[in-house]
């Protein structure tokens, strides 16, 4: 099931990512499915497995990315640029090497530079999804725009 948001048109509803790599998946799923009411009140997008895994075991909409290794993770990392993803989700196999590593630190690395809350494990996901903070308007700082356009350099 895919579903397409628009974040122009805030409907009060957050946008949660979701990713997990193959060894990950099971992990995530059963803390999904403990958590199902809270995630269902919420947008969610996920990479390409991640989200149809999703949406079968959460039975609700889920907005799917490519697969990570084909792309879906750098997707990610666009929404996040563009400021359309509220709180992260992301288990990432510590214990493996990943095909795609370079996209996996990437979207760590926009992640950090945005401000965006990630989990990378359950109970950081536990603690994140039960924040008081989720169901109000937060927005987290934003990078120093000036200070990163390279507006300065002596060309
Ligand atoms: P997947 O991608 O959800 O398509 O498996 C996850 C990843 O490996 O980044």
């Amino acid at each position: 099931m895919t579903t397409e948001h628009d974040p122009a048109t805030k409907d009060g509803r957050s946008t949660i990512a979701l990713v997990a790599h193959d060894e990950r998946k099971s992990d995530l799923l059963s803390w999904a499915e403990f958590n199902a009411d809270v995630l269902r009140a919420h947008h969610l997008i996920a990479t390409g497995t991640t989200g149809a895994l999703l949406a079968e075991r959460l039975g609700t909409d889920v907005e799917c990315l490519l697969s990570g290794p084909l792309g879906g993770d750098q997707q990610l990392g666009a929404r996040i640029a563009e400021d359309q993803v509220d709180l992260i989700v992301f288990f990432w196999d510590p214990l493996s090497t990943q095909a795609h590593d370079t996209d996996v630190k990437a979207l760590l690395r926009i992640a950090a530079v945005w401000n965006i809350p990630i989990a990378c494990n359950r109970a950081t996901a536990d603690y994140l999804l039960s924040s008081p903070l989720l169901d109000t308007s937060y927005e987290p700082a934003e990078p120093d725009f000036n200070a990163h356009t390279h507006r300065d350099l002596p060309l």
